[in-house]
């Protein structure tokens, strides 16, 4: 009898304490459970199933395709692949850029750096990430993310990255005095960074633009302050959009908020590329980076770069997205879930700060005080009532993303608007349940 508690090892977690439910299907934001139950997905997975579960076109994109050509290598050319890339080029306004395909995120994190080192002349150059950041579970990934989960099970340095403190405005490390001053200290400390190593020792910043896994949200001046303080040192910029990109921040691309100044010099993806629907991840490099490797060995490669199913999945994704209008579409319903979290915030004082909205992705934040704002659990600990919130939501059929103490809401860009209020409805209700005492 097959049996998944039994023979699998599972990921971010202590294998005994794994138990969670086989899901068999799925519609929309839906989730269809092996017992029968629907679950509403409030998380999109891991925020990657951006079209939600079974979209129509995702399913018959890979049907065509593995009619037509399941693989080929990617010294080869494959007709999906060549398409997806004039697709990203074209609406991430990278024209004469080129784009490297991966499996996922933290590979095209990996290969970035590689670029960047190439094509910068600095083989051995340091990599700038900030600290509360997730880029990925291989070695170097975690050597790039600034996460308490990945940073005792490497040495950073070993790998040549330096991290700085991140734009937390709520609790700013700085010392800021509004999200704005904030934005701009984060940013300052970056450039810092970078003279402290001398520019001539640095070969990129990496950093989310925006959204990120650990619950930061980074204030509107942050990034655009960013971006000049690399341009000004000579030093590139790659912005990790595996998280922030196709919608999820209300652009189809979180540095698109900022125009051109915020055009990084690369950017990763993954995710929402394909709406999960297939593995696929990629590097989007400008046409400067792409122009100093063109006459140069790349000594990089996966056997399923560019794989023709994902491909076709990420074709049909980015159509989905397009016809559907729900870039927009995100962004419109952001701006009302962090309306209702502020009303939610307004009754239970346990919320300290609830931020994003941009697109589909807000954090809630909760505190043992708020105006101390003494974290309810000392980080990355997620509080006893949270566990038990959320699993009292999963028995109401919501399913809710925690990272300490933080629910991340992230739903598929295709949530019903009704299926969202009847959400946050319930959150309402299990919020007095659990914290009565902050209840009015
Ligand atoms: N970068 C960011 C911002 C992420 O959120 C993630 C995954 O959560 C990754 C990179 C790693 O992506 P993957 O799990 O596909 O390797």
């Amino acid at each position: 009898m097959p049996s998944e508690r039994r023979d699998v090892l599972h990921s971010w977690c202590v294998q005994a304490d794994w138990d969670a439910p086989t899901v068999v299907g799925g519609a929309g934001a839906w989730l269809h459970l092996a017992d029968g139950r629907r679950v509403l997905d409030l998380s999109s997975q891991a925020e990657c199933c951006n079209l939600g579960h079974q979209h129509p076109r995702l399913v018959a994109a890979i049907r065509a395709q593995a009619e037509r050509l399941c693989y080929v290598a990617n010294a080869w050319g494959a007709q999906p692949r060549a398409e997806l890339a004039a697709r990203l080029l074209e609406r991430s306004g990278f024209e004469g850029g080129r784009v490297f395909f991966t499996l996922g995120g933290v590979d095209a994190n990996e290969n970035a750096v590689k670029f960047a080192r190439q094509a910068s002349g600095k083989p051995r150059g340091l990599i700038v990430t900030r600290d509360r950041s997730y880029h990925g579970a291989s070695y170097m990934g975690m050597a790039l993310s600034g996460d308490s989960r990945t940073q005792s099970q490497v040495d950073a340095s070993a790998y040549g990255v330096r991290h700085v403190a991140p734009p937390y405005a709520y609790r700013c490390p700085f010392g800021g005095q509004s999200d704005e001053d904030s934005g701009l200290r984060a940013a300052a400390a970056v450039g810092q960074a970078i003279d402290a190593e001398g520019a001539a020792a640095v070969a990129a910043v990496l950093m989310e633009p925006d959204a990120g896994t650990n619950g930061i949200v980074a204030p509107d001046s942050y990034w655009p302050a960013l971006q000049a303080a690399t341009k000004e040192r000579g030093v590139y910029l790659i912005a990790d959009e595996v998280m922030s990109g196709f919608g999820r921040c209300g652009e189809w691309f979180a540095w698109q908020r900022y125009g051109e100044a915020g055009r990084p010099d690369m950017m990763t993806l993954a995710k929402g590329l394909t709406g999960a629907a297939a593995p696929l991840g990629a590097v989007v490099l400008s046409a400067d980076v792409a122009g100093r490797l063109e006459h140069e060995m790349l000594y990089t490669g996966l056997t399923y770069c560019g794989h023709p199913l994902s491909c076709a999945a990420g074709v049909a994704a980015l159509a989905a997205y397009e016809d559907e209008g729900l870039i927009a579409r995100s962004k419109a319903m952001g701006g009302e879930l962090l309306a209702e979290l502020e009303r939610l915030k307004a009754r239970h004082p346990v919320i300290g700060d609830v931020r994003g909205g941009r697109g589909l992705f807000a954090v809630i934040e909760l505190v043992a005080d708020r105006t101390t704002r003494e974290p309810l659990a000392p980080w990355p600990q997620t509080p006893p009532a949270l566990k038990a919130l959320v699993q009292a939501a999963m028995g109401e059929g919501l399913s809710l993303a925690t990272r300490g103490n933080l629910i991340i809401l992230a739903p598929p860009l295709v949530i019903e608007e009704d299926d969202l209020a009847a959400a946050l409805a319930a959150l309402d209700r299990l919020f007095s349940r659990f914290f009565p005492a902050s209840a009015e």
